[in-house]
């Protein structure tokens, strides 16, 4: 098999396996009941750009070729490197999932008896599901043998996580004032420590 193949396979097993991870905590979260939602048409501009950029962009190229002139020939190196980011993002996806529990939701939302969470992979930075994304939106770019494919998960994250972030800390700070920005003055946005 080559290498283009081979990432190729990898990111579709690794589609399957997001939302696998994400199909169960989804159903919950339709029995979780939410007390206020924010900026709702711009979240669902928003998340249809995230899922042209992650999915339907590389599925378009798979399925249909175009744009064949910004094909290329991937490594095994690369490959290697797309696979590794892409185990780190589901793990870190998982995790997030797991420890932001019922308070989860696709697009901005205050839950029903909403606490924060500062535990498990919340301890050090404030987005580790974002964090999750732009890792696996790196993942993409090293694992598909098409520039647009590649690069279209980046820009599609980039764009749900600068329009989104200051609004969900906002939202954060007003429904939980000081706790919330203690929270922010001990935390990083994405990676520990830096940012
Ligand atoms: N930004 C977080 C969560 C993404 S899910 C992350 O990247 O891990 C989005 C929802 O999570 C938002 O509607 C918000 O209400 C909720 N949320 C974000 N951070 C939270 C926290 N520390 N505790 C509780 N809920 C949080």
């Amino acid at each position: 098999m080559t290498a283009s193949h081979l990432g190729i396979y990898i990111w579709a097993i690794g589609v399957v396996a997001w939302f696998v991870i994400r199909y169960p905590y989804a159903r919950k979260a339709r029995r979780t009941r939410t007390v206020r939602v924010h900026g709702w048409s711009r979240e669902r501009v928003l998340l249809t750009v995230a899922g042209f950029g992650l999915f339907v962009a590389p599925v378009l190229w798979l399925a249909t070729g175009w744009p064949r002139g910004l094909n290329y020939d991937l490594t095994y190196a690369a490959v290697a490197v797309g696979a590794v980011l892409y185990v780190l993002s589901l793990w870190l996806f998982r995790r997030s999932h797991k420890d932001l529990g019922r308070q989860w939701s696709a697009s901005l939302e205050i839950r029903e008896s909403h606490q924060i969470v500062r535990a498990g992979v919340y301890r050090r930075i404030r987005h580790p599901m974002y964090a999750s994304f732009w890792l696996w939106a790196l993942a993409q770019a090293f694992l598909l043998p098409n520039a647009l494919a590649a690069l279209s998960g980046l820009v599609a994250i980039a764009i749900l996580f600068f329009a989104r972030i200051d609004y969900e800390e906002h939202m954060l700070t007003e429904a939980f004032g000081d706790d919330y920005r203690a929270y922010m003055r001990e935390t990083k946005r994405i990676i520990p420590g830096i940012y």
